[in-house]
């Protein structure tokens, strides 16, 4: 039982017309908008910032930053003055082309500098959560074989600097740093480095960025990103973003995450656009105001922040001027089609769903103004990207066949390797060249994808493949539940059954009779076999620190089995 389609919405928009665009598309045509095109000379960073910091964007503000002790804004040729003044300090720290640069804070103006100074150097930047514990910052340190880390006094302490033989230097970022043959005092180098900086120009297939994967499967994979993605990262956020030169924009994803460099950094200031970056947790208060404060126009989030939105109910939202919002987007988790109505009702706006992975670089397969939306579905592969859906010996499936969905190799953003992993690396490709996503979802006739869940996730029972997505989106519709994860267990009889392990909304009590009201709402709204046989109420469920719901420690919990890496999981 599906949602109807909301329509297209008209307007002036950058894919006006995705079927023509789609046959006469070739990346090689976005090249011509970078000034690489006509020097030869390249470097992400400088096309983020200082181009258009030398030009009539200047005094353009670039970064809007705020959270509760700061407010600051920087335009972007205060931005190109900053990003290399923050090179200036990593280089006299020795760093060089190639060099890992870590960067573990909270996000800060500072953090938004070093990123960029480090890959101005054409160093590669690994930007680490701020909420990681020893162990998973002391893994990514070591498997990186990283040089030089930025961090602030209150985290130094999770660093076993000591046992990373390769780390030469930490800078801190803070007050009162006693420095030594180690530490560096960040805002006493700052005030002496110079505002101008020998930018390190590279070729296109070199690394900038090393992003850990978010670890909701297993361990956590070190991706490499390269210069070149910038290709993709541009076009994906003119089509899908929409940006255009006036747009304020607001990503709420942390630079720990793909989402939070990719479209937090590189696709709005590629555009020259301006970026909302809002340090602090998740507030659902001062997340409006946010929006309301800096006249948001294009608003990036994730189905996790929706739903704790949406559980929160309408009241607050009318307290707000929400006005200025013209497109908002989503990522990370599928987006459940209760969540794209409630955005229909509150913003008047529709929620477009985006997929991709770290490993991909940037977007893949979209929700676009122009495109009519099914609630449920991730949209169509973007122009330049073929998507399908294969069976394990690499066969493509027909329409409406649930299956992995691959794409075919080759686009711009590609990740170029796994850290010290080439094996893994290649585990990712067929023979015939698909790359294996590891999610699995079906293609309807239309062409647009539909999530089912991670490949390991999706339950056979009673002879049927059930995804987990689908079950958890039916759940989140009753009105008690705030948020569902949905596995499989073994079962003697069945083979497979389904539970759902559930977390309330304010207001509603766990009971029998509750869980019985909520078997009966699936099975007549769902399917008699996609009801989950057993139900457990929980106050909140595991997640990784970006929100995404983790299905690997619920079955571990629930059978016993040894949870595997937690680095990321939240508290
Ligand atoms: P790990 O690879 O370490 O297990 P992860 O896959 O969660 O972690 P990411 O690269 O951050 O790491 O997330 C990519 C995954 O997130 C996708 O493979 C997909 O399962 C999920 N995802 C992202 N966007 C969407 C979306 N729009 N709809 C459904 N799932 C999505
Ligand atoms: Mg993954």
């Amino acid at each position: 039982m599906q949602m109807q389609p909301i329509p297209a919405v008209k307007g002036d928009y950058h894919l006006e017309d995705y079927e023509k665009v789609v046959e006469s598309f070739d990346w090689s045509q976005v090249e011509e908008q970078f000034s690489w095109y006509k020097t030869g000379k390249m470097n992400i960073a400088f096309e983020a910032i200082d181009r258009h910091a030398l030009g009539v964007k200047k005094n353009q503000v670039a970064l809007y930053y705020k959270d509760d002790t700061r407010r600051e804004k920087y335009t972007f040729k205060e931005m190109m003055e900053q990003t290399n003044k923050a090179g200036n300090i990593l280089k006299q720290q020795g760093v060089e082309k190639g060099d890992r640069v870590f960067i573990f804070m909270p996000r800060s103006p500072e953090l938004y500098f070093c990123l960029l100074g480090a890959i101005k150097l054409g160093a590669i930047v690994g930007p680490l959560f701020e909420a990681f514990m020893e162990a998973a910052v002391f893994d990514r340190l070591n498997d990186s074989k990283a040089k030089v880390l930025i961090t602030t006094p209150e985290l130094v302490g999770r660093v076993a600097i000591d046992n990373l033989p390769n780390l030469e230097k930490v800078i801190l970022v803070g007050n009162d740093i006693e420095e030594d043959h180690v530490t560096v005092d960040y805002y006493k180098s700052f005030e002496q480095a110079s505002k101008k900086l020998l930018i390190e120009w590279v070729e296109p297939e070199d690394g900038m960025l090393l992003h850990y994967t978010s670890g909701s499967t297993g361990k956590p994979k070190g991706v490499l990103h390269v210069h070149n993605a910038m290709i993709q990262q541009y076009q994906t956020a003119k089509w899908v973003l929409d940006l255009k030169e006036d747009d304020v924009y607001w990503c709420t994803a942390d630079p720990g995450w793909v989402t939070g460099t990719v479209y937090g950094i590189f696709g709005p200031w590629l555009h020259g656009a301006s970026n909302v970056v809002r340090g602090g947790r998740f507030n659902p208060e001062d997340w409006y105001k946010t929006i309301e404060d800096y006249g948001v126009t294009v608003w990036y989030s994730a189905p996790t922040a929706f739903r704790m939105l949406m559980g929160i109910g309408e009241d607050l939202i009318q307290r707000f001027d929400l006005t200025s919002l013209r497109h908002i987007l989503s990522v990370g988790e599928p987006l459940n089609p209760e969540v794209v109505k409630w955005g229909v009702k509150v913003f008047h706006l529709r929620i477009h769903d985006t997929w991709w992975m770290t490993e991909t670089g940037s977007m893949m397969i979209c929700n676009y103004p122009t495109l009519a939306i099914k609630p449920g579905s991730m949209g169509k592969p973007i122009p330049g990207i073929e998507a399908a859906i294969i069976d394990d010996q690499g066969n493509v499936l027909p329409p409406n066949r649930m299956g992995n969905l691959a794409l075919k190799k080759g686009w711009p953003s590609m990740m170029r390797s796994i850290w010290n992993n080439p094996q893994k690396y290649q585990e990712y490709f067929t023979d015939n060249g698909w790359y294996i996503s590891g999610d699995s979802a079906y293609m309807d006739e239309e062409g647009y994808f539909w999530f089912q869940g991670r490949i390991d996730d999706v339950i056979n029972t009673s002879g049927e493949r059930v995804g987990p997505f689908e079950v958890e989106s039916k759940l989140v519709e009753h009105p008690a539940i705030a948020e569902a994860g949905v596995i499989g267990i073994p079962d003697p009889v069945r083979g497979t059954i389904i539970k759902a392990f559930i977390s309330l909304r304010e207001g509603f009590d766990a009971s029998d009779e509750l869980k019985e009201e909520i078997r009966l709402f699936v099975k007549k709204e769902l399917s008699a076999h996609a009801t989950p046989r057993q139900i457990e109420f929980r106050d909140k469920l595991p997640k990784t620190r970006s929100g995404k719901i983790m299905r690997r420690v619920l079955k571990a919990w629930e059978l016993d089995l040894p949870t595997g890496d937690l680095s990321t999981m939240e508290d």
